[in-house]
């Protein structure tokens, strides 16, 4: 309930300010570290009511309050359970004829009105505490009380413990909000960028810079949303991320810029992302690649929760090639193991048919990972929807084998295989008896990338089984370094495209290679990985025109016109910069453990990016679109439309 989380929230973030290193400016400098040392914020200033009802305790005996909330519940028409942002509080109900309408408001009021109450706080008689709140220890005797407004609907009662369907929270979000659970997250969120503010802004000298929604269309990246304007056939385009702005502000002399910044993205349904988000956007000029990331590991340790176990850095550090190697995705999960292995060897001169075909093809190989307890933990049917899924999505052969060849069953390859290489494979993949090996063959990246889905699927697996692999109180934070500079494009792979963005700097060592082979360039592009989401990405950037230009025309194959400004911009005296965004709804919902980045947001979009409160995106009558010299093209069969748009797995949200 609402137990003592805003204490909780407010000790989690009052931690003392650390350095203070003084600004160029030594009055400005006196009155930011001033304002930064003010620790316990006012909740009562300005207002109707003299204190929170959920910061009453013993302490406050004998006291005359104000307070303001909404009503909880009523017992017996005798007591009345007062709630605010900060908790509950007990008003007893006076029963005497002198207070009459007191008691008529209180007791008419329908549960979740908004009421104001001033009385005398008092103790609860000897017996009648309750420790399971914390002001269990004292009630308030009202003597006025004035119904500010009655709550004439209510979709659903704001009580945690009852379960509601996501689409009926967000289509009365305002509702929602009201949940204890929604308070912290939304709080946590306000207190946590307040820190980020503190730490770039006055203790190193950034400078917060709003930069423009309206934009243009952009090269590369994701797909943008579109704005018509009044002139025929122009379109604005929101941006994807204020990555060009900020470079541009390096070439202007803002060298340490950062912004709390709202970016666009239409990529459709899916599960982690929301059409608008927040990153925590940051440039810097004369900077490398460890400034940044040192940079970032001071902001998260700064902001970090007291209440969680501290941050330590300096984060672990893994090659993108390491990360595929060992983990199968450029995200790995690193709180627990179960990490890829390369087993080829063993199957040199294997029988095993799937086994040979795969070895003598270029890039073949043979992995494996082992499931620690996995004979215990996985039923058979489980093993089958693994292989099966892998057969159906992945075209891959996956082979569950078991050390003892008596476990297994029906699969007389998996007997083979632990008669003839048995020891060899338990020494790589230290088996235990209880352990299962999958096992599979093919090209090197489809192996390693299916074992990495099949790695987090089988931690699934094994943690509905009761095994704790992923400790909730965890944060395993790492940076995935070296990427290539460019991938193959999915939908031609003879075709390059960025495997960042193309402002992305390659690595010294390899610039030559862009002449010659730039599949094989590495780049000086970093992420940050959290318990195996990427919440942060950034890049040391281009900042010579002609190398800019060559990447986009030569090999990207990009229209460089549309980039023009930027290129004009290198060419005027850049400096050397970079920078990296934290994506601030990703990383809230995993310090919350929230089970999905709209429980961190106030006013999310549903799953298939709709307003469910207010039924945006909504329709416009054809009169209104005409200054804009835009039609509907209505389709020609809505259902199929529909249904394109539909997730088959998610409902609307
Ligand atoms: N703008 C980039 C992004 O949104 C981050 C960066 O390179 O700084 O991914």
């Amino acid at each position: 309930m609402f137990s003592c989380w805003l204490s909780r929230l407010y000790w989690a973030l009052s931690k003392p300010t650390g350095r203070t290193k003084p600004l160029i400016w030594g009055s400005l400098s006196r009155s930011l570290v001033l304002s930064s040392q003010r620790r316990i914020p006012e909740l009562s200033s300005f207002v109707a009511r003299t204190n929170t009802c959920g910061e009453l305790r013993s302490s406050h005996l004998g006291q005359e309050v104000t307070l303001c909330g909404w009503i909880q519940y009523r017992r017996q028409n005798i007591f009345l359970v007062l709630r605010d942002f900060n908790g509950l509080v007990q008003v007893v109900i006076p029963q005497d004829e002198s207070a009459a309408s007191v008691k008529k408001i209180l007791c008419e009021a329908p549960v979740e009105s908004v009421v104001q109450v001033s009385g005398i706080v008092i103790s609860r008689p000897p017996g009648q505490e309750n420790p399971k709140m914390p002001t269990g220890e004292i009630e308030i005797k009202v003597k006025t009380a004035k119904l500010l407004n009655s709550c004439k609907k209510l979709p659903f009662e704001i009580k945690d413990f009852l379960k509601k369907t996501e689409a009926l929270r967000l289509q009365y979000r305002y509702l929602d909000l009201r949940s204890s659970q929604m308070q912290y997250n939304l709080r946590l969120r306000s207190q946590m960028v307040m820190k980020m503010r503190e730490y770039l802004c006055n203790l190193h000298g950034f400078v917060d810079v709003e930069t423009p929604t309206l934009f243009k269309r952009t090269p590369g990246g994701a797909k943008e949303f579109v704005i018509p304007s009044r002139e025929p056939g122009k379109f604005y385009s929101l941006p994807q991320s204020p990555q060009q702005f900020k470079q541009l502000l390096m070439v202007g002399g803002l060298d340490r810029y950062f912004q709390v910044a709202r970016c666009y993205r239409d990529e459709g349904s899916r599960p982690d992302r929301q059409p608008e988000f927040t990153q925590i956007d940051i440039e810097m000029s004369f900077v490398d690649q460890t400034g940044i990331q040192s940079l970032i590991e001071g902001l998260v340790q700064y902001s970090w929760p007291n209440d969680k176990d501290p941050v330590v850095v300096p984060f672990p550090s893994m090659t993108f090639a390491e990360a595929l190697a060992g983990y199968g995705t450029d995200k790995p999960d690193t709180r627990f193991g179960m990490k890829i292995v390369d087993i080829s060897d063993v199957f040199r001169n294997t029988e095993v048919r799937f086994l040979q075909d795969a070895l003598s093809k270029p890039q073949g190989t043979v992995k494996a990972i082992c499931i620690p307890e996995g004979a215990k933990y996985l039923k058979r049917k489980d093993i089958e929807s693994i292989r099966k899924s892998a057969a159906d999505r992945f075209k891959q052969e996956v082979l569950p084998v078991f050390l003892k060849a008596s476990r297994n069953w029906n699969s007389p390859v998996g007997k083979l295989i632990m008669e003839e290489q048995g020891l060899q494979l338990i020494r790589l993949l230290e088996v235990q008896e209880e352990d299962v090996v999958l096992l599979t063959a093919g090209e090197r990246e489809k192996a390693c990338s299916l074992l990495g889905k099949l790695r987090l699927e089988c931690a699934d697996l094994l943690e509905a089984g009761g095994v704790v692999l992923r400790d909730p109180a965890l944060f395993s934070f790492l940076w995935v370094v070296d990427f290539p500079l460019f991938l193959p494009k999915e939908e031609n792979p003879k075709e390059l495209e960025s495997a960042h963005h193309p402002f992305t700097a390659p690595h010294p060592s390899d610039v030559h290679l862009l002449y010659t082979e730039p599949q094989k360039v590495r780049s000086q592009h970093y992420d940050l990985v959290l318990n195996g989401s990427e919440i942060g990405g950034g890049s040391i950037r281009i900042h010579d025109a002609e190398l800019q230009r060559y990447i986009l025309a030569t090999i990207l194959k990009e229209d460089v016109k549309l980039l023009s400004h930027l290129l004009q911009a290198l060419d005027c005296g850049a400096p050397p910069h970079g920078g990296i965004a934290l994506g601030l709804d990703r990383l809230m919902c995993l310090i919350t453990g929230a089970p999905s980045i709209r429980d961190v947001i106030a006013f999310p979009k549903s799953f298939r990016g709709h307003d469910l409160m207010s039924n945006a995106p909504d329709s416009i009558p054809p009169e209104e679109l005409k200054p804009y010299h835009i039609q509907v093209s209505w389709p020609t069969d809505p259902e199929a439309e529909k249904s394109s748009l539909n997730h088959p797995c998610h409902p609307e949200s």
